[in-house]
């Protein structure tokens, strides 16, 4: 949610045959923006085009000297799919990913022409980007491996320099911590985030990642003991007493996303929006 690292160049050249583009879309909840990925020159996929925004659909075209032929999503969610009908619609090219669940906070323009499964491939310029199904973040959550440098493009799945919201019900921790362990299982080279900058180490962050998610379930479930019958709201100060206030609308998605996880794992109970710990 904060702690975003530098600012990123508009634009680079990651990797022969990668580029990267930088939406001018800051903000809290998008660090330096959402990055936007080219795949191949002769043939070129886009990933994750953004939202709206005429200044950087021009210049994904110009960087893809008019040979988009695919427009890839990771998800729904508005900072990344919007641009995607528009652009793939203005240069003819296929548009590739999962439907849009039903529900809030979705870009419910987006329609894909192929519903991409776990393991599908496209070929672009002769090198194979695989989907691989990682719900959690968002239900229809999709990342994205570059065969030849065994990189993988992540979306909001994981991040650089932050940690990203679970907010349920499409939201779902236990899916979240089920699609790192499979990300983990890939031994990628390197990640190459939705935001942020190009992560070196996989494991050590994947890591990380779960173990600070295990450590506040933990703290969650602590709570719970010390404090029952409390909706998720009022167990906030209780689990993220670390947290500024103003952020306490979604720590309380967190929250509520660990509860939902405890549930499913026999670990708690709801009544009336109220949570106890099962003894
Ligand atoms: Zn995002």
């Amino acid at each position: 949610m904060s702690g975003f690292g530098a600012p990123l160049p508009s634009f680079a050249e990651l990797a022969p045959g990668i580029r990267r583009l930088v939406a001018p879309n800051p903000s809290m909840m998008t660090g330096p923006g959402t990055n936007t990925y080219l795949f191949g020159s002769d043939a070129v996929a886009v990933l994750d085009p953004g939202p709206v925004i005429h200044s950087h659909l021009q210049a994904i075209e110009a960087a893809a000297a008019g040979n988009i032929r695919w427009v890839l999503v990771t998800h729904t969610h508005r900072d990344h799919s919007p641009a995607a009908a528009v652009l793939a619609k203005r240069v003819g090219a296929e548009l590739l990913g999962r439907p849009a669940p039903e529900g809030g906070h979705q870009d419910m323009t987006f329609a894909p022409d192929r519903i991409l499964e776990d393991g599908d491939c496209l070929n672009v310029d002769g090198i194979d980007i695989e989907a691989i199904r990682t719900p959690g973040h968002a239900s229809n959550h999709v990342c994205y491996r570059h065969a030849e440098q065994d990189w993988i493009f992540t979306g909001d799945h994981v991040i650089d320099g932050s940690t990203v919201v679970i907010n349920p019900p499409d939201g779902n921790m236990k899916d979240y911590l089920e699609s790192l362990e499979k990300l983990k299982r890939r031994y990628p080279v390197a990640l190459a985030p939705g935001h942020g900058d190009l992560i070196n180490d996989p494991q050590r962050l994947v890591d990380w990642i779960i173990a600070h998610r295990l450590e506040r379930e933990t703290k969650v479930l602590l709570a719970l003991r010390a404090n029952p019958r409390l909706t998720s709201m009022e167990l906030v100060p209780h689990v993220y007493a670390d947290v500024d206030k103003k952020l306490y609308g979604w720590a309380e998605r967190s929250l509520l996303a660990h509860l939902i996880k405890l549930q499913a794992d026999g670990l708690a109970l709801v009544t009336n929006d109220c949570w106890v710990a099962v003894e």
